[in-house]
C-alpha cells in the first residue's frame, strides 16, 4: 500500500476571450455565454492529512485571502467531504501567484486544486464528470479550472464544452493594476447601465472568435476578443482606459479586461513581442506589474504526491 502524506496541484488562472452576459436571473445570477481560456500563470495547492481542516496562505495578495472556512479551497473540501463524510482532516497551503480579486480567477482555481489534492490525499477515485459535478456547487468557474485548456461556458459558466482548434499557442501580457475589483460590484454597474439603455438579448457564442480559433490565427482571435463587464469594470476603475490604449500602441493584437477586471490583458503576435510588449508596458507607468503567460494550459493537475 502506498501512504501519501501530501499531495500538491498546479492550477492555472483563466481569462475570458469572450464575455456575454445576458439579464439577471431571478436568482440573482446572470446566463453567460463565455470562452474560457486557461494560460500559465499557476497556484500551487498542497493538502496534507491534519487532525481537523485548516488552510494558509502565501504570496501574492495573501493578506487579502480568508484563512479561515470562507477560503474557497477549504468550501471545495466540504464540498467533496459531503460525498465523502469518514474523511480525515486536511490542512491546505496555498502558495499564490495568481493575484487576488483581478478577474483571473485564482479563488476558483484554488477550490479546483483544493478537490484534486484531497480526491487524491483521500483515495476518493472521483472521476472527471463527478469531480466538475461538485466543482459546479462550490463556484462558477471552478469547474473550468479543472479541465483548462479553452472551452466554452455556458449557465453561470459551469456547463463547458472543450473548443476544437489546433494546437496553437498563444503569448500573452498580463498588467495587473494597482486596485480590485469586486466581481458582484462590477454585474451591478453592468445592470445599472444597462437599465438606462434597451434590455439585453440572450447572449451568443460570437462566430468570428470560434472561426478565429480554428484557423489557430492569434491577429484574428486579437481582434475577436469581447467582454460584457468591460464598459462596467472601466466605468469603475477608470485608469485602465490607458492600460488598455497603452498596450495596443505598443502593438499588441488585441487588448481587453480580464473578466470582471481590473487586470488588463493583451494579446501579442509571438514569445518575442510578447517579452516587448512586457517590457514597454512596465516602463510605461500603467499599471502596478506585469506578468507574461502563454495559453492554452492544462487544468489542475498533480504535481507530487500521486500514489
Ligand atoms: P472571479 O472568479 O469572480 O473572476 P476574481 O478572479 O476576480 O474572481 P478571486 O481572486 O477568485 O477573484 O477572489 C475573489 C474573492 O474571493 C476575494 O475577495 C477573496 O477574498 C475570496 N477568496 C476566497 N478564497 C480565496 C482563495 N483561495 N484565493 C483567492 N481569493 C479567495
Amino acid at each position: 500500500m502506498t501512504i501519501v502524506t501530501g499531495v500538491t496541484v498546479r492550477v492555472p488562472a483563466k481569462l475570458n476571450l469572450q464575455l456575454a452576459v445576458g439579464p439577471p436571473r431571478a436568482d440573482g445570477y446572470h446566463d453567460l455565454v463565455t470562452v474560457f481560456h486557461a494560460v500559465s500563470l499557476f497556484d500551487e495547492i498542497t493538502a496534507e492529512p491534519a487532525r481537523r481542516d485548516g488552510v494558509s496562505v502565501s504570496g501574492e495578495g495573501a493578506d487579502r485571502v480568508p484563512a479561515d472556512g470562507d477560503n474557497l479551497a477549504l468550501r471545495a473540501v466540504s464540498a467533496l467531504r459531503a460525498e465523502m463524510p469518514s474523511a480525515p482532516g486536511v490542512h491546505v497551503t496555498i502558495a499564490k501567484r495568481i493575484p487576488v480579486a483581478a478577474g483571473l480567477a485564482g479563488g476558483s482555481g484554488d477550490a479546483a486544486a483544493a478537490l484534486v489534492a484531497c480526491n487524491e490525499l483521500w483515495a476518493g477515485g472521483f472521476g472527471p464528470p463527478q469531480l466538475a459535478e461538485i466543482a459546479a456547487r462550490v463556484g462558477s468557474d471552478v469547474a473550468f479550472a479543472l479541465l483548462g485548456g479553452t472551452a466554452v461556458g455556458r449557465g453561470r459558466g459551469e456547463q463547458l464544452t472543450p473548443a476544437l482548434a489546433p494546437a496553437t499557442q498563444y503569448h500573452w501580457v498580463l498588467a495587473f493594476a494597482d486596485g480590485h475589483l469586486s466581481t458582484p460590484e462590477v454585474y451591478a454597474a453592468l445592470d445599472r447601465q444597462r437599465a438606462r439603455e434597451q434590455v439585453p438579448a440572450e447572449p451568443g457564442l460570437d462566430p468570428a472568435l470560434m472561426s478565429a480559433l480554428r484557423s489557430g490565427d492569434a491577429r484574428l482571435v486579437g481582434r475577436a476578443l469581447s467582454n460584457d463587464l468591460q464598459p462596467a469594470a472601466l466605468s469603475l476603475f477608470p485608469a485602465l482606459r490607458k492600460t488598455l490604449a497603452a498596450g495596443l500602441e505598443l502593438g499588441a493584437l488585441g487588448a481587453l479586461v480580464s473578466g470582471s477586471g481590473p487586470t488588463c490583458v493583451f494579446l501579442a503576435a509571438s514569445a518575442d513581442r510578447a517579452l516587448d510588449l512586457a517590457a514597454s508596458l512596465s516602463g510605461a507607468g500603467v499599471c502596478r506589474s506585469v506578468a507574461r503567460a502563454s495559453g492554452p494550459a492544462p487544468g489542475a493537475a498533480i504535481i507530487s504526491g500521486a500514489r
